[in-house]
């Protein structure tokens, strides 16, 4: 196994079938009209994993995840908009810098790392400042993995006449988000998460009236969904240099997600994954940082063990030379490392990776058993 390419138990890049990677061996040119079908039938496949056809866009756009967020931010949000950015982790805090950075108007609401952000608490907030237009939220906080009540959220949103901004990255198309039950302007994934595509691209589910109201808004050239939409739409085409390898991984991603079953099939690999991961952690006595209520199936947070001879570098380089890569930990307050659910990855790996970090553990002398 030590020979053999290790397995990425991270939140992306994660681990790909050898078939995806095989996808990336042809040169596509921009302009050739079957690339321009592979985005088309892209968009399309997305746009039905969120039952999302009728309602919205789906605008690609060039680079990791964060572009597509700061993207959907300067290009949704007018200039004299205000965002309520929810924050319990540092992917929430990335969007008031976001914010901050693009010169928009925001306020934050935090709450401790393992507390979900409430719709009650949104509600309240909502009553109290009346100049927010936006409210931003995480939908699977990867920096520990809590998941937050987005279908309550977004309601109360909606009854506000407020409009939602949601950063799916993690969680889209491993858990269940329905366009026509859950209303939202902007929901932002990626290629190389739940989709087990490789990274390099974002894309934003703009709702279609929004979008179409947003020429603009942007502050940037590049960054401008509005103009990467009409541009697309006109000519099938990505405005500038796309990233044609990654959508030909990607499609060939999606027809692997539609032959193992869609959403439910992807879910209940990612909860399976993740039960025994907790559960075999738990016998090797490694809790974890998040009660079972509020955790995510798609990256495990872990309290690391209190033994001095502990380090996270040692036992990340031990546990890599078994054949996985781990994550560290992303708490301030408590030393921890994560472990991702999510790649092409099942219950095996899941078990044979638990079992590396046990022998890890044993030869640093951290486990007696
Ligand atoms: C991965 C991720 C992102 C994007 O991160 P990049 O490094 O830019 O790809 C944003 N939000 C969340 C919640 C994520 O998990």
């Amino acid at each position: 196994m030590s020979t053999a390419e290790p397995i990425l138990l991270t939140p992306g890049p994660l681990t790909t079938s050898a078939r995806t990677r095989q996808a990336m061996m042809v040169d596509w040119g921009s302009w050739d009209d079957r690339f321009n079908q592979l985005t088309a039938s892209v968009c399309e496949q997305l746009l039905a994993i969120i039952n999302g056809a009728e309602s919205h866009h789906c605008v690609p756009l060039q680079g990791s995840g964060t572009f597509a967020v700061e993207a959907a931010i300067g290009t949704l949000v007018p200039r004299d908009g205000k965002v309520l950015v929810l924050i319990n982790g540092a992917y929430g805090k990335r969007l008031a810098k976001i914010c901050e950075v693009l010169g928009r108007s925001f306020s934050t609401f935090e709450t401790a790392e393992d507390e979900p952000t409430t719709a009650a608490d949104v509600d309240r907030l909502l009553h109290a400042d009346s100049s927010i237009t936006h409210i931003a939220l995480i939908h699977c906080e990867t920096s520990t993995g809590i998941l937050n009540p987005l279908p309550d959220i977004a309601q109360v949103v909606a009854q506000h006449g407020k409009r939602l901004i949601i950063d799916a990255m993690s969680s889209f198309a491993g858990l269940p988000i329905d366009a026509q039950q859950v209303p939202f302007d902007a929901l932002i994934a990626a290629s190389g998460k739940c989709l087990e595509g490789v990274p390099g691209m974002g894309f934003v589910f703009a709702r279609k009236e929004s979008l179409a109201n947003a020429a603009g808004n942007s502050h940037s050239l590049a960054m401008d969904l509005y103009d990467q939409h009409a541009y697309m739409a006109k000519t099938g085409q990505w405005r500038f240099t796309p990233p044609t390898h990654v959508v030909a991984a990607l499609h060939e991603a999606l027809l692997q997600y539609n032959e193992e079953g869609g959403l439910p099939a992807r879910h209940q690999r990612y909860a399976n994954n993740c039960q025994v991961l907790l559960d075999d952690m738990a016998r090797l006595g490694l809790r974890s940082f998040l009660p079972a209520a509020i955790q995510a199936p798609i990256i495990v947070t872990f309290h690391a063990p209190k033994d001095p001879r502990y380090q996270f570098k040692e036992f990340y380089e031990r546990v890599k030379a078994k054949g996985f890569i781990l994550y560290p930990g992303k708490l301030t307050q408590v030393e921890t490392f994560r472990v991702g659910c999510i790649g092409h990855v099942n219950q095996a790996e899941m078990h044979a990776a638990v079992a590396a970090v046990g022998e890890v553990l044993r030869e640093m002398e951290v486990l007696e058993i």
